[in-house]
């Protein structure tokens, strides 16, 4: 073997790869840890089912709903939910909250296809439902696949019928068709952004006409029978409706040596779940830690439920006046700016087969640990937040006291394209915040694909980040 130089071994910085990194004991906690992620996935295909499970899971753990925390109660972990889809879970610190907290935050959302206000039509002799794409999509990925319907019916009382179907041996499934190669001559000359278009994302649903052959559309009256008799639901009724359709099936190994995981919505469900597990078990941290779930982010971080909401406003304003009562705005804005953030969402490793979109010497690598961003943004870093080299030094730090192996990141070359985080957001409260996440292949597919070394590795980094 070569013998490393002495002053190269001092000088040059080295990527490494988590495995080589870690002994017997870490590779199987990091198998270990795998296992209840893909459980998570699988449970978790929607932001309200992923807020379910995290729920179940941090009541398991001791966390308490604010709203039944009695007045006075000495208790250090607790919960409020916001509309179903957002989650915020705080341990309280030994040191006054005045001081700043920690809080990681990371969006449940995932790029799907919702049903529109009027989906059921039928044509040809089938039903389908009319579909519109949510977050950015190669929308030819999301053709021949089996598709499950997750979601809720709100019926005009308030009733809400939830909607799971597909996910079961026993259940059926849908799809979307696509065009047979024989006479797919003109839609192959199309670039892969036109071959299908949005209005051609119709899901198949149906095909036994209903019995009296008088009725104008006979196939579309059965699926309605349909949907009245098992969802008690009338086509008005899906009018307030919230459902999505999602790839079929559970998060599975990925590998003869099953070293990844393959499954629908690890963006960003890899880093919500490693926060999850890291709040679930902290115990008496110094500073007050807070873990947040939010939504809309895929389409830009608009809404109610998304990190743009007063809701995690709310939450830390409540929990400012369990210790300081007399606790308003200005004391608010005093603890957001001595707080520390990540901002937790994934990044993209180097696919070898297209690997000319990265820089090299600054793309993350699959299998070398979470990935510190600096910054996202396009071109000129436009519409980023960076965080200050103050902040990065200070993880670095950290990251290396708790042997946690990780790499920086960027997404692709300045030129190709970029994308964004809720790191922005999250900066206006003018608290220091750093895109922190694991690196994935695949990205917005309909199965993404990581390392299982790399999501072990984002849990003991967000682990380290709020014990210290
Ligand atoms: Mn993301
Ligand atoms: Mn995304």
């Amino acid at each position: 073997m070569k013998k490393e130089n002495p002053l190269e071994k001092k000088l040059l910085y080295k990527r490494k790869l988590v495995w080589d990194e870690y002994d017997e004991k870490l590779r199987k906690n990091a198998l270990k840890f795998a296992e209840g992620y893909k459980e998570f996935l699988t449970g978790g295909k929607t932001e309200r089912e992923a807020i379910t499970e995290s729920t179940k899971i941090a009541e398991e753990a001791g966390f308490l709903s604010l709203e039944k925390l009695k007045k006075g109660s000495k208790r250090k972990k607790f919960y409020a939910l916001n509309r179903d889809k957002n989650l915020a879970l705080a341990v309280l610190g030994k040191r006054p909250i005045s001081e700043g907290v920690k809080i990681i935050i990371s969006h449940v959302d995932s790029p799907r296809l919702d049903l529109k206000p009027h989906p059921l039509y039928e044509d040809e002799n089938l039903a389908f439902f009319k579909t519109h794409y949510y977050g950015g999509i190669k929308k030819y990925q999301w053709v021949t696949i089996p598709l499950a319907l997750h979601g809720v019916v709100i019926l005009k009382n308030g009733k809400k019928i939830e909607v799971n179907i597909g996910e079961k041996k026993e259940e059926p499934v849908f799809t979307i068709s696509d065009l047979l190669p024989h006479l797919a001559a003109d839609q192959m000359k199309k670039t892969l952004e036109k071959g299908i278009e949005g209005e051609a994302l119709n899901i198949l649903v149906g095909g036994i006409p209903y019995k009296e052959k008088e009725v104008k559309e006979r196939i579309k009256l059965t699926i309605l029978q349909h949907l009245n008799e098992k969802y008690g639901i009338t086509e008005e009724d899906l009018v307030s409706s919230e459902i999505a359709a999602v790839p079929v099936g559970e998060a599975r190994d990925l590998g003869f040596d099953k070293s990844l995981v393959l499954a629908y919505g690890q963006d960003d469900k890899v880093c919500a779940y490693s926060s999850l597990k890291a709040i679930c078990e902290l115990q008496e941290p110094q500073i007050t830690s807070i873990c947040i779930f939010v939504d809309k982010e895929e389409i830009g971080s608009e809404g109610t439920t998304s990190a743009q909401s007063t809701f995690f406003l709310s939450f830390l304003s409540k929990i400012l006046r369990r210790s300081l009562p007399s606790a308003g705005e200005s004391q608010l804005r005093e603890v957001l700016s001595s707080s520390q953030v990540i901002s937790a969402d994934v990044n993209a490793g180097i696919d070898p087969a297209y690997k000319d979109v990265n820089e090299l010497r600054n793309s993350p690598r699959i299998g070398c640990g979470v990935v510190l961003t600096k910054f996202t943004g396009k071109g000129g870093k436009f519409n980023s937040s960076e965080a200050s080299p103050e902040f990065v030094a200070y993880l670095r730090n950290l990251f290396a006291r708790r042997k946690v192996i990780w790499q920086t990141g960027e997404l692709g070359k300045i030129d190709k394209g970029g994308g964004g985080t809720v790191a922005k957001y999250v900066a206006r409260y003018n608290c220091e915040v750093i895109d922190c996440g694991t690196p994935l292949l695949s990205m917005h597919a309909p199965l993404e694909i990581a390392h299982k070394a790399d999501i072990y590795s984002t849990y003991q980094a967000y682990s380290a980040f709020y014990n210290g």
